[in-house]
């Protein structure tokens, strides 16, 4: 169901150094999301969102941007896509994400934005300029295999068109790199699913590619994806309950090997793993996040 709201804040400073993406602010102009990942993280009870199926457009965000952004004494990194996509379906029409670049634009702000989905090739134009002072654009992609993306993000694009929009980007001079995360235990941490996502992100021209050979698992985003395995994975539930029992970090059972042999393909390939911050970000350059 989509619902109109009207927001009394929508960016969000980031207290603790952010070392991936160097981001200074968050910016939330939805409150849900439509692709629905299984596994998604903001389903937790901490987040406190009623229901995670409910598309909440709040329809003052620009205004509240206009007003809040040139008073922000510090030019850090704007980032888009941590609680929700910024290019979910609904944003087609909304255009929210769009007007709030424009506005990103005139006041001077660098911008990362973290999505899945393709329509991030609408706002080339408008990217195109922002990275005049600094524009990323980080897809995440979890597994090349399109059957599987079909049930673990049925709502959004599947990984050989995310990795089509991240060559369409790269060519066009926009930094892009893949978010490899997270990498879902008995589900896609194989050598050959590691194997394909870094040289399918090095052919698509990323700059930069993340892993994460793990997953959070949290109160309330574990009994909406625990359901979901029952339903598309008949008896895998068993496997994780039995190794992971309450634990919020889920490394993957062989995530010393994978992390050994991304580290060898991405030799081979060429492609870095770390992510350039803007220059003026409290952050250090991006580090990565590796569990097990
Ligand atoms: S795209 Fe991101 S925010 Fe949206 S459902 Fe998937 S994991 Fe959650």
């Amino acid at each position: 169901m989509i619902k109109e709201i009207t927001a009394k804040t929508i960016l969000n400073y980031v207290k603790q150094p952010d070392t991936w993406f160097g981001l200074s602010y968050n910016l939330n102009l939805y409150r849900g999301c439509q692709h629905q990942c299984i596994y998604c993280d903001s389903r937790s009870d901490c987040y406190q969102i009623e229901n995670f199926a409910d598309i909440l457009v709040k329809t003052n965000a620009i205004e509240i941007l206009q007003d809040e952004l040139p008073r922000k004494r510090k030019k850090g990194t704007i980032g888009f896509g941590s609680m929700n996509d910024p290019y979910m379906p609904i944003e087609k029409e909304r255009e929210l994400t769009r007007k709030a670049l424009e506005v990103i634009k005139k006041n001077h702000f660098p911008v990362h934005i973290l999505t899945k989905s393709t329509l991030v090739l609408r706002d080339i134009d408008i990217l195109q300029r922002i990275a005049e002072q600094y524009a990323a654009v980080s897809f995440t992609i979890t597994t090349a295999d399109d059957e599987l993306c079909k049930k673990l993000e049925p709502g959004a694009p599947v990984a050989s068109e995310r990795f089509y929009a991240i060559k369409e980007l790269s060519d066009k001079g926009i930094y892009t790199g893949v978010l490899m995360m997270p990498i879902l235990p008995y589900i896609v941490d194989t050598k050959e699913n590691v194997e394909a996502l870094v040289s399918r992100a090095a052919e698509s021209g990323a700059s930069y590619i993340l892993p994460w050979f793990g997953m959070s698992l949290r109160s309330g985003q574990r009994e909406y994806f625990y359901a979901k395995l029952d339903e598309l994975f008949p008896g895998m539930r068993r496997k994780y309950e039995i190794r992971y029992g309450e634990q919020y970090q889920c490394a993957v059972p062989h995530a010393k090997e994978l992390n050994q042999l991304f580290d060898e393909l991405c030799k081979k390939y060429g492609i870095t793993k770390k992510v350039k911050v803007y220059k003026e970000s409290c952050a250090v350059q991006g580090e990565l996040f590796v569990k097990g």
